[in-house]
């Protein structure tokens, strides 16, 4: 599933393309043919995310994008290839150098047109996003500092935290030394400050690089150079592999659904 800084360079992306200009909506798959039918032809005024949601906004009505674990936008320039498939949703547009731009959405989880309230009413259900200038990390403290559930279950919670996933989870965890399995209780002000600002800085990154790269220098095998995928992680998908500061072998069990990973040695509680 797509992370936080992942859904912040779509809105980035689809603000620049398509923003400021009227946007042909349809639904070829019609599943969305209402909301389509509704939108088409509108100005887009801007494109935002938070956490893993996707706002777009045209005038008093805004689209929302959740891609679940599935979905996903393709996109170029030029006429549109034929519509093909389940897709869901197209927008087709002058870009802003005139030529024409277009970008497919399949295999949403939420795909839908909503008004002002209902926007509000889905923000007010989720946590901070650290990508967000103003985000308030007292108030995920609260809820991690206030909860007996182990931490690598809150961080996933998208009403804790928002835009977190799988491996922010692991690879914070990791990089604090800190056991997934500790209650959220066991998390204090001074080590969660340094957890979110580390949080910000990684995502931050991830928005730069469009990938999630975690690893100091010194603890990749090749120092210099892109980094590659195999060093890009402590833990994260390294099964059985030596952890890069101990050389234990990292760890996986399934939490909430998904697989996590970390080393039991740095991470012993
Ligand atoms: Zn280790």
């Amino acid at each position: 599933m797509p992370e936080g800084h992942t859904l912040f360079r779509l809105a980035r992306e689809q603000s620049v393309l398509f923003a400021g200009r009227p946007v042909h909506v349809t639904s070829p798959q019609g599943r969305f043919e209402a909301g389509a039918a509704l939108l088409d032809g509108r100005v887009l005024d801007e494109v935002w995310s938070y956490g893993k949601h996707l706002f777009a906004r045209f005038g008093a009505d805004v689209l929302h994008v959740h891609l679940g674990l599935y979905g996903g936008y393709t996109g170029g320039t030029g006429a549109p290839p034929p519509a093909r498939g389940a897709l869901r949703m197209r927008w087709v547009a002058d870009g802003p150098d005139g030529d024409g731009v277009w970008t497919d959405l399949r295999g949403p989880t939420a795909c839908e047109v909503l008004a002002d309230p209902d926007v509000d009413a889905i923000l007010a259900r989720l946590g901070p996003d650290p990508l967000r200038p103003r985000a308030d990390a007292g108030r995920a403290l609260r809820r991690i500092a206030g909860s007996r559930t182990p931490v690598g279950a809150l961080l996933m919670d998208q009403s804790v935290l928002a835009g977190v996933g799988n491996v922010y989870r692991a690879e914070l965890l990791f990089r604090h030394q800190v056991s997934p399995f500790r209650p959220g209780r066991g998390i204090g002000a001074e080590l969660w400050a340094r957890m979110w600002a580390d949080l910000v800085t990684l995502m931050r990154a991830g928005v730069r690089m469009g990938r999630i790269v975690t690893t100091r220098p010194e603890h990749r095998s090749r120092t210099r150079g892109a980094v590659s995928l195999e060093d890009a992680r402590y833990v994260y998908r390294r099964t059985g592999l030596p952890c890069r500061i101990c050389g234990t072998d990292v760890r996986t069990e399934v939490m909430v659904g998904r697989n996590l990973y970390w080393c039991p040695v740095c991470q012993a509680t």
